[in-house]
């Protein structure tokens, strides 16, 4: 009998040697004009790490609006030479389509009017009328509204293929989540305040997701006390002023997500509320110029004050 637990013991400690303890991975990079973070929780080693890391310098490489040397760049210059993989048309394809979905309040060919505005070159200046209008009759691609949600989609479909348990991925505020939180808990997620400090609310989300925020805060210049944000009005070529500071989607899929946060951001708080109404798969928390902040009925939010958006209006 004493012999039987030796070998036992032998064997649990055997087996137990064997099992590759699982790690909390983490690692910050900059990419995409932003700073990234990534956690990974996984007992298969730290490849899918570094494998996220080189993917997310990839994309960056080919699809930047500002480095002349990019693919999307030669192809907005009429570089003869430039052709497209599949998965890189069907990228393009799916941006055309997010345009249309949002009656092109989310528009990835908007590049020559960012440019004008001195976003591309960091050169700041309000344009004349003319230029704006000029610029928004020259279609130049620009995925920047889409491009983080894309790549995070990409990172959770290789944490997938890599069998890692869980990941938080933070590709410059826009957050994904990978499977269940290690404590088993759901994943809390706060709202940057747009003035800055402390989150202004807090998201409970559960399982694999993107919580993804546009605001007026996150790049802006200012001339004459007057502030110039990023997030371009298609119609008009001027920052959007529909009344809000921020809003943040939360969605299955990232680059929807991403699409959505820009376009409700232009649509403003009411036409915003009624493309929701009308349509399924994501909710949205709206934060307005005057700090009020509207959340659809949906969305698990706390630590503050908030109006639901029904589905009736
Ligand atoms: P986001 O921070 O995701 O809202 O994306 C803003 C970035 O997308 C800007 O820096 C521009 O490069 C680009 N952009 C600005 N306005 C729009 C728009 N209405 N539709 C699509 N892309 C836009
Ligand atoms: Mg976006």
């Amino acid at each position: 009998m004493k012999r039987m637990i030796g070998f036992f013991a032998a064997l649990t400690l055997l087996l137990g040697g064997c099992a590759p303890a699982e790690q909390h991975l983490s690692q910050t990079l900059f990419s995409m004009d932003t700073v990234m973070e990534l956690q990974i929780w996984t007992d298969r080693g730290d490849d899918v790490m570094n494998t996220c890391v080189q993917m997310l310098q990839n994309l960056e490489k080919t699809w930047s609006a500002t480095d002349e040397d990019s693919l999307l760049s030669r192809r907005n210059a009429g570089a003869g030479d430039v052709t497209l993989d599949d998965e890189q048309m069907e990228l393009l394809n799916r941006a055309l389509e997010l345009k249309n979905f949002t009656g092109g309040a989310f528009d990835p060919t908007i590049g020559a009017i960012s440019q004008v505005w001195g976003f591309y070159d960091g050169q700041y200046r309000v344009p004349e009328d003319e230029e704006v209008l000029q610029a928004m009759f020259r279609s130049q691609w620009d995925l920047g509204a889409v491009m983080k949600g894309y790549a995070g989609d990409a990172c959770v479909k290789l944490l997938e293929e890599s069998g890692a348990r869980c990941g938080l991925l933070n590709l410059g505020g826009n957050i994904q989540t990978y499977g269940t939180k290690p404590d088993g808990r759901p994943w809390n997620i706060g709202i940057q305040n747009p003035d800055g400090g402390e989150s202004v609310a807090v998201l409970s989300i559960n399982g694999t997701m993107a919580v993804v925020t546009s605001g007026d805060y996150q790049r802006y210049f200012e001339i004459d006390g007057v502030k110039y944000h990023h997030i371009i009005d298609p119609k008009s070529g001027y920052p959007a002023s529909s009344g809000l500071r921020s809003v943040t989607v939360i969605c299955r899929d990232g680059m929807t997500a991403d699409a959505l946060s820009t376009a409700l951001f232009v649509m403003g708080l009411h036409k915003g509320s009624n493309f929701w109404r009308n349509n399924e798969g994501f909710e949205v928390v709206f934060i307005t110029t005057g700090g009020d902040i509207y959340a659809t009925q949906g969305v698990a939010i706390s630590g503050c004050e908030y109006e639901v958006i029904s589905r009736e209006e």
